[in-house]
């Protein structure tokens, strides 16, 4: 199962998770497959003034609970497989979160590090001339993901502007603020995750002012993650790592340290105070709680048997493989799945564009406040619903568990619009 099409991964996921919860079979049929795919070929003149076709899409996988919702991915390798898996995640992420959304994905096929930023702005715009019947505040709403920004949902949202003649804002998210993005979308995935992390604590009785800590990936999400359980809870992160290795130091490392040699050499490995270790030893190292923040299959039925965290907080996406879900569950270790703890960006982005439409924005405390609020219900939801399984003498994981309420709530609504 490790290197499958991640299509074809998606499907048995859900598959997986009918079986468990019994789905209508029609409905299971209907939710196998996205509503919607759209291929277009964009023509971008480059900056040596030939002119170049590229390769786009954009996925909509089920709509029954309200407009798409999902990022716009620019990669050399993208492809429909991997969009089409990646939009069916979203429809789940948006409904285990209680979102008004559907799930949509879009990608183009394009290496955004050999192009001029005149190049990329072309191409931005070109993209959503091609997709502009199918994107809009009530149809399908982008947002950033795999190498696109802030900056590209701005020529992004000023194309559509001229398309419509008006201005649109509520038709993307992870705009700049300047132009109605939201003040804390930002680091509201860290956040998110600290949410779950508090809760998850508390439910394990683990103490996060001693607890110690293993981040794997010092990017953008697991910076953030370093710096809010030093801030948050003054927990102790005693491992971290990035693709050239890691480091260990038992005493706790210092983020502010760590951060200046990052930014010297590259590479969180070069940190002088503490010893260096790789990712496997990362992995396993004697933490109470690993987060994977770095890339997919990461614990891998090869290593989950010498997992010794009590909890897993999957900030990346898909860093737990199915082989390796069934292992950490029979361990009783606390594996949360990507689609709740990441799901803090997706909720930002929806706070985003309520604040749009409703040209009213909050201050920063509010945004964080609801963060939590949702982030919260939807982990006790999970915790509930893995019980309500137990109660009946079947053992779930918390994957199992999120994913039926996300596909119960979807099946609903679909069958509410009389659509099986
Ligand atoms: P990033 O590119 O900023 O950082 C990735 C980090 O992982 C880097 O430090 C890199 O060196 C490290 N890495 C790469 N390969 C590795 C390997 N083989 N072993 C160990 N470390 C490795 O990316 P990001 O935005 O921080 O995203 C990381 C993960 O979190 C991805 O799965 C992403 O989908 C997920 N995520 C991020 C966000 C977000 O808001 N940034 C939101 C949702 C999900």
């Amino acid at each position: 199962m490790e290197d499958k099409n991640p299509f074809i991964m998606a499907q048995e996921q859900l598959d997986q998770a009918a079986a468990l919860m019994e789905l209508d079979e029609e409905a299971h049929r209907i939710l196998r497959e996205p509503q919607r795919i759209i291929e277009v070929n964009i023509p971008v003149r480059m900056d040596d003034n030939k002119v170049r076709l590229f390769r786009g899409f954009r996925v909509l996988h089920n709509n029954a609970r309200g407009p798409g919702k999902g990022g716009i991915r620019f990669h050399p390798q993208e492809n429909l497989d991997t969009i089409k898996a990646l939009a069916s995640w979203m429809t789940w992420k948006n409904s285990l979160a209680d979102l008004p959304y559907g799930g949509a994905k879009g990608g183009v096929i394009c290496d955004p590090k050999s192009m001029s930023q005149r190049e990329i702005e072309r191409l931005s715009r070109g993209y959503i001339d091609s997709i502009k019947d199918f994107v809009g505040k009530d149809i399908d709403i982008p947002a950033p993901d795999v190498y696109t920004n802030p900056q590209i949902m701005a020529w992004m949202m000023d194309e559509y502007a001229k398309i419509k003649g008006y201005n649109e804002f509520a038709m993307i998210t992870g705009k700049p603020v300047e132009i109605w993005g939201s003040e804390g979308r930002g680091n509201s995935t860290a956040m998110g995750a600290m949410y779950i992390l508090r809760e998850a604590a508390r439910l394990l009785k683990i103490d996060l002012r001693s607890a110690k800590i293993a981040i794997q990936g010092f990017g953008n999400a697991g910076m953030f993650a370093f710096e809010l359980v030093n801030r948050m809870f003054g927990s102790k992160v005693i491992a971290v790592s990035d693709s050239k290795g890691g480091i260990m130091n038992e005493e706790g490392i210092n983020y502010n340290e760590l951060l200046k040699v990052k930014e010297r050499s590259g590479s969180v490995s070069d940190y002088n105070g503490g010893r260096k270790i790789t990712n496997e030893e990362l992995l396993e190292s004697d933490v109470d709680i690993l987060i994977p923040a770095a890339i997919e299959s990461q614990v891998t039925e090869a290593n989950a048997e010498k997992i010794r965290a009590k909890i897993i907080l999957e900030l990346a996406n898909g860093p737990v493989t199915v082989g390796a879900d069934r292992i950490l569950s029979e361990k009783g270790i606390m594996d949360l799945p990507d689609f709740l703890v990441n799901s803090g960006g997706v909720i930002g982005s929806y706070f985003e564009w309520v604040q749009n439409i409703q040209g009213y924005y909050w201050e920063t405390d509010d945004f964080y406040s609801k963060l939590d609020k949702i982030v919260t219900r939807s982990f006790n939801s999970v915790v509930r619903m893995k019980k309500e399984y137990e109660d009946k003498g079947r053992r779930i994981t918390y994957r199992n568990a999120a994913y039926i309420i996300a596909v119960d709530r979807v099946a609903k609504a679909m069958k509410a619009r009389g659509w099986y």
